[in-house]
């Protein structure tokens, strides 16, 4: 029987092991964490029925892919769509943004031709699947040429500035902006109980398939013997574990650049090429509702002195009675490594948003606040520059039955649950194609 290890037991790993096995695999994953999920899982407090995610996480109702897995899993009626209010800021006031009715009242690009200019860019980009055409320009050219300046600096330029930073901006294909505004939904999906149960119970139909998912077990390094045509890893334990025909990494390109030496040049220099954010999420604990007007997301203006890209008021689209009660926030932001926030405490970050607390609702006070937890991530948000398509390395490695998938090579969608689903079934595919038919395994 074919073995193969999987490093990481995110989305992309549990997928790629659920089809794996199906085709008749051994399949062991190795994660470095004490628990499944990856960049998705979260934690449960004491007294609340539902986990929360460290990062901000819920679903579109295009997220077909995911969805198709969820009900493989048995578990697809525990997916729960909402329509909670996201809302931009204009001139001191928030004003909610997520429908084509909101978005002709929002204020923000006045009522004349910015408006109608703004309107007619979204509506072709609705429409057309061209992403090869529009990857060739950046979204700053391509959105001041067509949207006009007013509405390329008032609308997106924020968002692009929060989720890339100054440095790449400017810099990002048209084509990532094109998927984001093709692909969401105003409708927003979750997993009754939290994500972590849906990793846990993901992970637990593993096990009883015969998968071997090691928690706490960090890869130091996979090592190709070429005359055995064979893969050994080296835990950080100091355990050696022999005899994979094959392997799937499934880190950040920089994790996957120190775990193989062996691999190519050529592949390592595509690899280094990738750039990236880390993000900073901070989660507050309140006792009583933030927003007045009961809003999900707020985007809020850094220029206006916010320390954060987003707001999101959680208990706003999940209720507040699964968290005893409490009101959870979130703050996040996309930052460059080295960045200030990464070295904060909890208590800094939060004494820096405490401002904003007050201006979004002015009868908050300090009492309201029962806690707060900071998480941080090195790799959140690949940044994707024009004509990127050609350079993603390809998931198949030049080091025969070496594999790597990861967030950077999603695309031209933006990084996702979803799309880890597409691109880890593309990967199974492809594996189980080199492989003479298995005993088929049913979940
Ligand atoms: C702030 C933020 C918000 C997001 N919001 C959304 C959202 O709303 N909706 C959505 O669909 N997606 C969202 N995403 C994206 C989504 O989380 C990812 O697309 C998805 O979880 C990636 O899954 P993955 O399995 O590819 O990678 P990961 O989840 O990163 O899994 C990789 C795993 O490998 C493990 N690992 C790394 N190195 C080693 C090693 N040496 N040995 C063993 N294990 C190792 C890691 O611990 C991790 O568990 C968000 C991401 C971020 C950062």
């Amino acid at each position: 029987m074919t073995k193969i290890a999987i490093v990481g037991c995110g989305i992309s790993g549990m997928t790629l092991a659920k089809r794996l096995r199906e085709a008749g695999f051994e399949v062991d994953i190795f994660e470095k964490e004490n628990a499944p999920g990856g960049i998705a899982r979260g934690f449960k407090a004491k007294g609340w029925k539902d986990s929360v995610e460290f990062f901000y996480h819920h679903w579109f109702q295009k997220d077909t892919d995911l969805l198709e897995l969820i009900s493989e899993l048995g578990l697809r009626d525990r997916v729960k769509y909402r329509t909670p209010t996201t809302v931009m800021y204009h001139k001191g006031k928030f004003y909610p943004f997520d429908s084509i009715p909101a978005a002709i009242a929002y204020p923000g690009l006045g009522f004349g031709i910015h408006k109608i200019r703004f309107g007619l860019a979204g509506v072709y980009l609705r429409l057309t699947k061209n992403w090869r055409e529009l990857e060739k320009t950046t979204a700053k050219e391509w959105m001041t040429k067509y949207a006009g300046e007013f509405a390329y600096k008032t609308m997106w330029e924020p968002m692009m500035i929060g989720k890339f930073g100054e440095e790449y901006a400017g810099q990002v294909t048209m084509a990532w902006l094109w998927a984001r505004i093709y692909s969401r939904t105003t409708s927003l999906g979750t997993f009754d109980g939290g994500m972590q149960e849906l990793f846990d119970l993901f992970a637990e139909q593993l096990r009883s398939a015969g998968v071997s998912v090691r928690l706490k077990a960090h890869v130091d390094q996979i090592e190709r013997d070429d005359d055995k045509n064979q893969y050994r890893l080296v835990l950080g334990s100091g355990e050696v574990r022999e005899g994979y025909d094959n392997v799937i990494v499934t880190t950040s390109p920089q994790s996957m650049l120190g775990l193989c030496p062996q691999l190519p040049q050529s592949y390592r220099s595509q690899l280094a090429a990738l750039k990236h954010l880390g993000a900073v999420v901070l989660c507050v604990r309140l006792k009583h509702p933030l927003s007045p007007q009961g809003y999900y997301w707020y985007n809020l203006p850094k220029n206006e002195g916010y320390p954060f890209l987003a707001l999101v008021e959680h208990t706003n689209f999940i209720p507040k009675e699964r968290y005893n009660n409490e009101t959870i926030i979130y703050a996040g932001d996309y930052l460059p490594r080295g960045h200030e926030y990464f070295s904060l405490t909890a208590e800094e970050l939060l004494e820096k948003l405490k401002p904003g607390f007050k201006r979004i609702n002015p009868e908050f006070s300090e009492n309201w606040i029962i806690g707060a937890t900071k998480f941080a991530a090195d790799y959140a948000q690949p940044v994707p520059f024009v004509n990127h398509s050609k350079a993603i390395p390809a998931m198949k490695t030049p080091l025969t039955g070496l594999y790597f998938i990861s967030m950077s090579q999603i695309y031209p969608w933006d990084r996702g649950m979803n799309f880890a689903v597409r691109w880890a079934n593309e990967l199974a595919r492809e594996i189980i194609g080199n492989e003479p038919a298995g005993k088929e395994f049913s979940f």
